[in-house]
C-alpha cells in the first residue's frame, strides 16, 4: 500500500515507518521537523512540509497515489497544553482537519489516528475499557477527543474508514538501536531516568508520592513502541470504508514511578539518585488499559510486555546515542 506517515520523523512515527517498509509498504513521510528529526527517518521518502498547507498536502496525496494516511504529528505535552492551549488546538485540531479535508478532496479513505488515554481524563474504574466515558481533564485530551468525534462524523457522512488508537505510555526503542526516543526538552519518565544513569542529570524528581496507589506514586501502562507499530499494521489491514475502529493500546499491566526507577537501576547498574518533588498538574493517579478489545479485534498482543525488556531497549538506544539525534 502507498502510505503517507504524517509525523514520521517523530518518536512513534519513525518506528512505524521502519515497520511499514519492512512489510513491503511504500512510505512517504510528511513532517515539519518542529520536534522530529530527519535522521530518524531511516526508510521511505521524507518530505519536509506541513499539513496546515492543505494544497501542498493534496499534491502529495495525488503525486504518490496515497491509499492510507497514518497521523502521528501532534503536540503531546499535558502541561504545555494547559499553558498554551492555542498551540494545541491549532496543531492538533485545525491542522488535522486540514489533513482530513485534503484526504476528502483526494478521496483517500483510510486513516489511522494517534489518540490517547488522555481522552478518558481521570477514570473512576481501572483498567480502562473503550466503554469508559471520555472526559478529558486537559486541553491535550480535548484536542484528541475533538478529532475522534470528527472521525465518527466523517465516517458516517463521507465513508471515511479509520482507526483511532488510544495509546497508553509509549516507551522503548528499536531493538537494533537505530532509532529511539529523543524529545527536547525531555519530559518523559524513562528517558529522564536513563539520562541520570548516563550522568547527564544528577537525579530523578518523583512527581508526588501521596497518590492513592500501593507505593504512593503514579501508575502507568508502558507499551513498547514496536508493539504499538504492530498494532497499527494490524489496524490498517482491518479498516473498512465508513467504519471506525477505536481501541486502547496498552499491555494491561501498570507500573508505578518507583517501579520504573527500580527497573532502570537494575538494567543500568547505576544508583540513580531520586528526589521527592511535588505532584505535576493534571497527572491522574492510575492509567492502565484493558487491552482485551485490541487483542480480539486485531489478533494482536504485545511481543515485549515486560517493563524490563522495554527499558533494556531504551537503554541500548540511549547508551549508543547519549545526545539523541544531535551528534555533538
Ligand atoms: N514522572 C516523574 N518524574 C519525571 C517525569 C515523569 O515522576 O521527571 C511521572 C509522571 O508524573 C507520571 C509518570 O512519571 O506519573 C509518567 O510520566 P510521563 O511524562 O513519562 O508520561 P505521561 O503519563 O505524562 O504521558
Amino acid at each position: 500500500m502507498n502510505v503517507l506517515v504524517v509525523g514520521g520523523a517523530g518518536y512513534i512515527g519513525s518506528h512505524m515507518v521502519q515497520l511499514l517498509v519492512q512489510q513491503g509498504h511504500h512510505v512517504v513521510v510528511l513532517d515539519n521537523l518542529s520536534t522530529g528529526y530527519a535522521p530518524a527517518v531511516t526508510a521511505g521518502k521524507l518530505i519536509v512540509g506541513d499539513i496546515k498547507d492543505q494544497q501542498a498536502t493534496e499534491k502529495i496525496l495525488q503525486e504518490y497515489g496515497i491509499e492510507a494516511v497514518m497521523h502521528f504529528a501532534a503536540c503531546a505535552l499535558v502541561g504545555e497544553s494547559v499553558t498554551d492551549p492555542a498551540k494545541y488546538y491549532q496543531n492538533n485540531v485545525v491542522a488535522t482537519l486540514n489533513l482530513l479535508e485534503a484526504m476528502r478532496v483526494c478521496e483517500v479513505k483510510k486513516f489511522v489516528f494517534s489518540s490517547t488515554c488522555a481522552t478518558y481524563g481521570i477514570p473512576e474504574i481501572v483498567p480502562i475499557t473503550e466503554k469508559t466515558i471520555q472526559q478529558p481533564v486537559n486541553p491535550y485530551g480535548f484536542t484528541k477527543l475533538a478529532i475522534e468525534n470528527a472521525l465518527r462524523d466523517y465516517a458516517k457522512a463521507y465513508g471515511l474508514g479509520y482507526a483511532a488508537l488510544r495509546y497508553f505510555n509509549a516507551a522503548g526503542a528499536a531493538l537494533d538501536g537505530s532509532i529511539g526516543e529523543d524529545h527536547n526538552p525531555e519530559s518523559h519518565l524513562i528517558p529522564i531516568v536513563l539520562q541520570v544513569a548516563l550522568g547527564q542529570r544528577k537525579s530523578i524528581s518523583i512527581y508526588g508520592d501521596d497518590y492513592p496507589t500501593a507505593d504512593g506514586t503514579c501508575i502507568r501502562d508502558y507499551i513498547h513502541v514496536h508493539d504499538l507499530g504492530l498494532a497499527h499494521l494490524a489496524a490498517l489491514e482491518r479498516i473498512e470504508a465508513g467504519q471506525g475502529i477505536e481501541l486502547n493500546l496498552g499491555t494491561g499491566v501498570g507500573h508505578s514511578v518507583r517501579e520504573v526507577i527500580d527497573v532502570c537501576r537494575e538494567v543500568t547498574g547505576h544508583a540513580i539518585p531520586e528526589l521527592m518533588g511535588k505532584r505535576r498538574d493534571g497527572d491522574p493517579p492510575e492509567l492502565v488499559a484493558d487491552a482485551s478489545l485490541a487483542q480480539q479485534t486485531l489478533g494482536w498482543s504485545p511481543t515485549m510486555p515486560e517493563l524490563k525488556q522495554i527499558i533494556e531497549s531504551a537503554w541500548h538506544w540511549h547508551r549508543r546515542n547519549p545526545t539523541g539525534y544531535c551528534k555533538n
